[in-house]
């Protein structure tokens, strides 16, 4: 169908308004089925646009709390788990937590995100978490951030020659995918530091045959940035958010992908100065967050703590009327302007509009050509 261009661009937009939410599904008592587990709060990075190290875990599940706490009723329904943490590599827990995630019956995806700094231990551990991922019929992802090119990346990273040890390690992975994961991308977190040189990484990863994808930074509970927000986010600053704009714009221009597009076009309207959130968010209906404490959390950008497992009842505290209210409350309140970019269904008004932008802008440019 790729051949027919046409016919594979109405076939994709029939696919996108397919996967469109209609009405709202909300259903307080359903079960989780996407895990975000950020394992450690350990790092060896200092990002710009992070904070998460201020709050280093003590009390770290041993692998037996942890396989005991996983087998909680809450995450009977799991069917995908995101890695990440602080540097999810350096939690030495990783590979046995890895070894009882893949037995949950349900699940079929493990992602892992990663600043790739530790070339090495990197790929010996993601040998064998494809391979213990292989076995077990698990789909597995793997990302990497990749913030800049050269001295831009170590500045957003406070790191200094870090660059070239990212790169070794995704150039590994991707030269020999087979023998370490099913899928990769990479990342890069748009700040103030990096607004101004996404272009060069942009040419980089396009010379390497890399697929990178653009996110904003944001206000995050998880990674307790709020103090440092004004120093990364370019929401902040006029200028900042002026050339973010025009990036964004360049994306939604430059992606062949018409969910990509989507997502640029969303972040794109909402640095415009229509501040409603377009892009789905699988969190508000399907989403637990469990740290490497075993506290739960409705999602990680906006939820407090709802609980720790390591004594209580996983689903007595998800259902419970009182902690319900903070996700009633996350829903209707901060959902409305989250510009994170975890993604999920669309909703039809949203689609409609971007549709209608696509479209007008096309037939603008041809009746002016
Ligand atoms: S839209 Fe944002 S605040 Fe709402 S659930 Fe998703 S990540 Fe959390």
């Amino acid at each position: 169908m790729k051949k027919n261009e046409r016919i594979y661009k109405v076939f994709q937009i029939l696919k996108f308004l397919y996967n469109t939410k209609w009405i709202k599904s909300y259903k307080s008592n359903k079960y989780p089925e996407i895990l975000q587990f950020p394992i450690t709060n350990n790092c060896n990075s200092k990002c710009v646009m992070c904070n998460v190290t201020s709050n280093i875990l003590k009390n770290e599940m041993t692998i037996d709390e942890f396989r005991k706490i996983i087998n909680d009723d809450i995450f009977k329904e799991i069917k995908s788990v995101g890695i990440n943490g602080g540097e999810p590599f350096l939690c030495k827990n990783l590979i046995p937590f890895v070894e009882i995630l893949v037995k949950k019956e349900k699940l079929e995806a493990i992602n892992i995100i990663s600043n790739g700094f530790l070339t090495n231990s990197i790929l010996e551990k993601t040998k064998n978490i494809y391979e213990l991922c292989k076995k077990n019929n698990v789909k597995f992802h793997i990302s990497f951030s990749l913030d800049g090119y050269g001295k831009i990346h170590d500045k957003v990273r406070g790191i200094p020659n870090v660059f070239s040890r990212t790169i070794e390690t995704i150039s590994s992975i991707v030269n020999n995918k087979e023998i370490y994961c099913d899928s990769y991308d990479i990342g890069c977190t748009v700040v103030k530091q990096n607004i101004d040189y996404l272009v060069e990484l942009e040419s980089f990863a396009e010379k390497m045959n890399w697929n990178i994808k653009f996110r904003l930074g944001i206000k995050n509970e998880r990674l307790h940035n709020s103090k440092i927000y004004n120093d990364f986010s370019i929401l902040e600053d006029e200028k900042a958010r002026q050339s973010a704009k025009e990036f964004f714009f360049g994306q939604i221009l430059k992606s062949k992908n018409l969910y990509d597009q989507y997502k640029y076009w969303a972040i794109f309207t909402y640095l415009d100065g229509d501040e409603s959130r377009k892009l789905g968010c699988d969190w508000q209906e399907n989403g637990i967050t469990l740290d490497g404490e075993g506290n739960i959390y409705y999602c990680a950008v906006e939820s407090p703590c709802i609980g720790n497992l390591k004594n209580n009842d996983g689903s007595k505290l998800f259902f419970d009327k009182e902690n319900l209210k903070i996700r009633t409350n996350i829903i209707n309140n901060k959902c409305k302007k989250c510009i994170h970019d975890y993604v999920g269904q669309f909703k039809y008004k949203n689609v409609i509009k971007f549709l209608y932008w696509k479209f007008n802008r096309k037939f603008i440019i041809r009746k002016y050509r």
